[in-house]
C-alpha cells in the first residue's frame, strides 16, 4: 500500500449518521482500500465509534484546541479494519449526535478541521503521514486552508461537496479564536458577503473539488451555485463530478439480514411477503394488488415533500397506499402526521430515524417517490433500484444520472428504471404518478421487466473508488 489519503469528516455508518456522507464516509474508503490505497479516517470521538474503534491507543496530544478542552487524538480500527483516528476532546464531542447544536458548532468543527490539517503535515507520531487530506462538506472544509496558508511542505488537499446548501456561515469575529489570520478575510479568502464561510474556504484553497455526481457538478455552475457559483466557475478546471456508490455488503436484497425474507433478480416473486409484511407493520390494508408508494428522506425544504403533500388526494382517488419514513422540518412532519391520522388506511408516517424501516421499504414498496428539487447524488434511488422499488424522481443532480424515465422508447428498448419529471410542482409530480400507476395496473409485465432492469445495474463503488483514485494520481503528478 503506498498511496497515504488522510479521509477527514462527521459522520460514519452504521455509528454516526443523518444522510448519505455516513454511507459515503464507511464505503468510499473501504473501496479505495480494496484498490490498494492506504486510507486512513478521521472523526470526532463520539462514543458510538470509541466503542466501535477500541482497543484504542492515545498517539498525539495538542493542547487545548478552540476553547474546547484537552484535545488527543486517538488511533482505532473501523470494524471494516481501516485505521480510524478519533479526535478525542469530551466537551465538544460528548453525544453521538453528529450535529449536536450549539454555539460551539463552528470552533467543534473547527477543531476537527484544524487536526484533519496537523495529521496531513505533521503525521501522527507513529510514522503515518497522507499525501493528500480528503474533507467533507463545510465541517472539515476549513483543513484546505490552514494546510494552504500555513505554507508548504504539506499534503495536497481534495474537498468533496456532497451538498451545497449547507455552508457553515458564522460571524466574522470567529476568525482570531479559529486561528485564521486576519488577512484571509476577504472575497478571495474566506469571507462569503461579510460572514466567515467553512465551505468556501474549502472551494477557495483546495486543490481539487469534487462533487456526487456529473449532473450537480454542471447544475452549481449556475442557479444551484446557492451564491458560490461565481468561485464555482473560476474553478471549474479543478472540479469534477464522481457519481457515489451502494455498498453490495450492506444493501442486497439476497443477503440483507433487515429484511423478512431474501429476494433476488432471479427469484422475485419472492419479494412479495416483504411487501405484505409491509403492510401489517404499518398498519395498512395487507393486499398484494395495492399499489404501495413510500419515501424515506430527511424532511428538509431541497427534498420536494410539499409537492407529495399537494398530491395526496391523487392517493386517496386513486386507492394507492403510502409510506413515509422521514424526520426534519417540524412543519413537514405535523403535515405529513396529519395525513396520516385523515387516512389510517392509505397513509402510514413513521417520523424518526429507523435504518430497518427503511431496509423493509426499499424491499417491500412498490416504488419510491424521491421528488427533490436539489439532489447532489441521492443514495435513496439506488437502494430502491437495487431492491426492486421503482423510483419516481425529478431530473436533477444524481436522480438525472441513476434513473431512466420509462418513454415508449426508453421501455422499448429495455433501458427504463423508473420515472422522472422535470418541474419541480405538484402537477408534474401528479403525471409521473400517473403514468407510474398506469404501467403498475395495465402493464404489469413491463413493470417487472423494469425492476429486473432496475436490480441488474450496478451501482458499486469499484467504478467511482477508480475515479477517486485516478483524480489523487493526476494530484500528485500535477505541478501547481
Ligand atoms: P441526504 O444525504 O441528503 O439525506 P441521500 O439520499 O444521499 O440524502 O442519503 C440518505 C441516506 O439516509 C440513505 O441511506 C437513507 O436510507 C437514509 N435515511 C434518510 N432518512 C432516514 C430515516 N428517517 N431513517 C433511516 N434512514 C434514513
Amino acid at each position: 500500500m503506498n498511496l497515504r489519503i488522510l479521509f477527514a469528516g462527521t459522520e460514519l455508518f452504521p455509528f454516526v449518521k443523518a444522510g448519505g456522507l455516513g454511507d459515503v464516509m464507511a464505503a468510499l474508503p473501504k473501496a479505495l482500500r480494496a484498490l490498494g490505497v492506504d486510507v486512513r479516517l478521521l472523526l470526532p470521538a463520539h462514543p458510538a465509534l470509541k466503542q466501535a474503534a477500541a482497543p484504542l491507543e492515545t498517539v498525539l496530544t495538542l493542547g487545548d484546541l478552540m476553547g474546547g478542552g484537552e484535545a488527543r487524538v486517538l488511533l482505532g480500527r473501523c470494524p471494516a479494519g481501516l485505521p480510524l483516528y478519533l479526535l478525542d476532546q469530551p466537551a465538544f464531542f460528548h453525544t453521538d449526535a453528529p450535529y449536536a447544536p450549539g454555539g460551539d458548532m463552528p470552533l467543534r468543527f473547527g477543531s476537527l478541521a484544524w487536526t484533519a490539517a496537523h495529521l496531513g503535515r505533521h503525521g501522527d507520531g507513529q510514522g503515518w503521514k497522507p499525501a493528500i487530506v480528503h474533507v467533507h462538506d463545510w465541517h472539515t472544509a476549513l483543513a484546505p486552508a490552514y494546510l494552504a496558508l500555513g505554507g508548504e511542505p504539506r499534503p495536497r488537499t481534495v474537498l468533496t461537496i456532497h451538498n451545497l446548501a449547507y455552508q457553515g456561515l458564522f460571524p466574522p469575529d470567529l476568525l482570531a479564536p479559529l486561528g485564521l489570520p486576519a488577512a484571509c478575510f476577504q472575497p478571495d479568502g474566506v469571507e462569503f458577503y461579510g460572514k466567515l464561510g467553512f465551505l468556501k474556504a474549502g472551494l477557495v484553497y483546495a486543490d481539487r473539488i469534487t462533487t456526487v455526481s456529473p449532473t450537480y457538478a454542471r447544475e452549481i455552475l449556475g442557479p444551484a451555485g446557492e451564491g458560490l457559483e461565481g468561485l464555482l466557475r473560476l474553478r471549474n478546471g479543478r472540479l469534477r463530478g464522481i457519481l457515489n456508490g451502494v455498498d453490495g455488503d450492506i444493501w442486497n436484497p439476497a443477503t440483507d439480514p433487515l429484511l423478512p425474507r431474501p429476494f433476488s433478480l432471479e427469484d422475485l416473486p419472492a419479494r412479495l411477503p416483504a411487501k405484505l409484511a409491509l403492510q401489517r407493520e404499518l398498519g395498512l390494508r395487507e393486499a398484494p394488488d395495492t399499489p404501495l408508494f413510500s419515501v424515506v428522506s430527511r424532511f428538509a425544504p431541497q427534498k420536494g415533500l410539499d409537492l407529495i403533500l399537494e398530491n395526496l388526494p391523487w392517493f386517496q382517488a386513486q386507492g394507492v397506499q403510502l409510506a413515509v419514513l422521514g424526520q426534519g422540518d417540524p412543519d413537514l412532519e405535523a403535515r405529513f402526521l396529519a395525513a396520516a391520522r385523515l387516512h389510517p388506511e392509505r397513509v402510514a408516517v413513521r417520523i424518526g430515524f429507523d435504518e430497518g424501516l427503511s431496509h423493509r421499504l426499499y424491499g417491500g414498496a412498490d416504488a419510491l417517490l424521491v421528488p427533490s428539487r436539489r439532489e447532489p447524488c441521492g443514495l435513496t434511488q439506488l437502494y430502491a433500484l437495487r431492491y426492486g422499488a421503482l423510483p419516481v424522481v425529478r431530473a436533477t443532480g444524481g436522480l438525472a444520472d441513476t434513473v431512466v424515465d420509462a418513454t415508449p422508447e426508453a421501455t422499448r428498448e429495455g433501458r427504463a428504471t423508473g420515472f422522472v419529471f422535470g418541474e419541480a410542482s405538484p402537477g408534474a409530480l401528479k403525471e409521473a404518478l400517473d403514468r407510474a400507476l398506469s404501467l403498475y395496473r395495465n402493464r404489469h409485465d413491463t413493470w417487472v421487466d423494469l425492476q429486473r432492469r432496475a436490480m441488474a445495474q450496478d451501482f458499486g463503488w469499484t467504478q467511482p473508488a477508480r475515479q477517486y483514485l485516478e483524480l489523487y494520481e493526476a494530484l500528485l503528478a500535477s505541478v501547481d
